[in-house]
């Protein structure tokens, strides 16, 4: 029970890797209040989920891409769980394809919903952090900001603006006791990578080190241990969880 007192918030924490970091910061002990955006279900059974475990889980319906929400959702979580210890940015989508077909309605939807929601969570939550002269901030990268995927020009330049934004936060408020980090996750088996997986996983295991696709776990628990007090020494920095897949192909 290594967060034990802490309240974290997890944006897109009902499915896949944002709903193992939520069990995980749960099951460490600490108050969990996530977001999702559309699928309620999936929302309210993860709450009866942690609620019978005797966790304490709260959902909120709140697009990532809307900054006025997400300021209403920090100051719930403040006034109703007491504090914001730890925000995790994980709630992302994919819009591929290549960009001389791309539409601009295509490329906005991923820069709001993946980049500017880090601004607007960042932004509603510093300003506590920055008064309990405490905090953990953890962004959900992709080995696609480094990898050049084509027909993901605008999933890699939001996952790219998260690296460079996790850098020079971490420089505005290191000194306030507040780490930020970012997980870059590989190839991990959730709804996102559903067709891609059908098409060529084993063609993708093939190029991983480890010979595994990535479960949500294997982010999960990076994402706790940077959360955890006895990572305050770590900050600004990108941490890839990809089971060696763009370690390269060697000579
Ligand atoms: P996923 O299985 O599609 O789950 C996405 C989650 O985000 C769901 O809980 C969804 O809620 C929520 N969400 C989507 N749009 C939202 C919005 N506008 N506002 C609030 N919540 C929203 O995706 P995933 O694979 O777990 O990906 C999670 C993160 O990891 C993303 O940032 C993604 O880019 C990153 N990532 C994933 C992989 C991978 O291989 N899977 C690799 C690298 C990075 P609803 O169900 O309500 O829509």
């Amino acid at each position: 029970m290594k967060l034990a007192g802490k309240v974290a918030l997890v944006t897109g924490g009902s499915r896949g890797i944002g709903r193992s970091i939520v069990t995980a910061l749960a099951k460490e002990g600490a108050k969990v209040a996530f977001t999702y955006n559309s699928n309620e279900e999936a929302a309210n059974n993860l709450v009866k989920e942690l609620e019978l475990d005797q966790r304490v889980a709260v959902a909120f319906k709140a697009d990532a891409a809307d900054g006025a929400r997400a300021q209403q959702v920090v100051d719930e979580v403040v006034e109703k769980l007491g504090s914001l210890d730890i925000l995790v940015n994980n709630a992302g989508i994919i819009k591929d394809g290549l960009l001389a077909a791309m539409s601009e309605e295509n490329w906005c939807a991923v820069i709001n919903t993946n980049l500017n929601s880090v601004y607007h969570y960042c932004h509603a939550a510093i300003r506590p952090m920055m008064s309990a002269r405490k905090g953990r901030i953890v962004n959900i990268s992709s080995v696609a900001a480094n990898f050049g995927n084509p027909g993901q020009t605008n999933y890699a330049a939001t996952k790219g603006g998260i690296e460079g934004f996790t850098r020079c936060l971490a420089k505005e408020v290191g000194r306030r006791g507040i780490t930020v980090n970012a997980v870059a996750p590989g190839f991990i088996v959730t709804d996102m990578t559903e067709a891609i997986r059908n098409a060529a996983g084993a063609e993708i295991e093939k190029q991983i080190a480890m010979r595994r696709l990535g479960e949500p776990q294997d982010i999960s628990n990076a994402v706790t241990f940077l959360s955890l007090d006895e990572s305050s020494y770590i900050t600004g920095h990108v941490i890839t969880v990809d089971g060696g897949l763009t370690l390269g192909s060697g000579l």
